[in-house]
């Protein structure tokens, strides 16, 4: 399944009886638009761009209703701020362990024998969620770089 745009998914949530406020429509185009996983915290700061008046409250309520619609998803880590991603396909991702940037990669080729696998097993499948840990190009970089300085 391919990434829906933002005019695909109003379009989707129009076709269902869902319309969303301006503020609303605003959240779920950034998030549709960016590459980035932002935290709710820093969909607050870019919307506030935009609406000042937005509350860090309104954010929240919008992605937890964009997130049950089921046109973004939630990442969450535990005790750190969870990420939200407007890509509603399936895909893995790249979590970088020292800055926590996240990056999508296309789900790897075997998926189709890994799903067969969990039917086989009785089980049934609402989502997953696959990411690959390590450090990001400009971490490396930067790490390379003091080594390099150290010495
Ligand atoms: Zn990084
Ligand atoms: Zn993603």
């Amino acid at each position: 399944m391919k990434r829906k745009s933002y005019t695909q998914s109003l379009a989707d949530l129009k076709s269902r009886g869902i319309r969303l406020t301006p503020q609303r429509q605003v959240i779920l185009q950034y998030l549709k638009e960016t590459e980035e996983h932002p935290t709710a915290e820093q969909v607050y700061q870019k919307i506030g761009e935009q609406f000042p008046g937005i509350s860090l409250a309104t954010v929240y309520n919008t992605l937890n209703m964009l997130k049950e619609l089921g046109v973004i998803r939630e990442l969450s880590y535990g005790d750190v701020s969870s990420r939200f991603d407007g890509n509603d396909s399936e895909h893995a991702h790249l979590v970088c362990e020292h800055c926590g940037q996240v990056l999508d990669i296309a789900s790897p080729p075997d998926e189709a024998l890994i799903t067969q696998n969990v039917q086989q097993a009785g089980f049934t499948l609402s989502s997953y969620r696959l990411e690959y840990y390590g450090t990001c190009a400009s971490c490396h970089e930067h790490a390379t770089y003091q080594n390099e300085h150290a010495s």
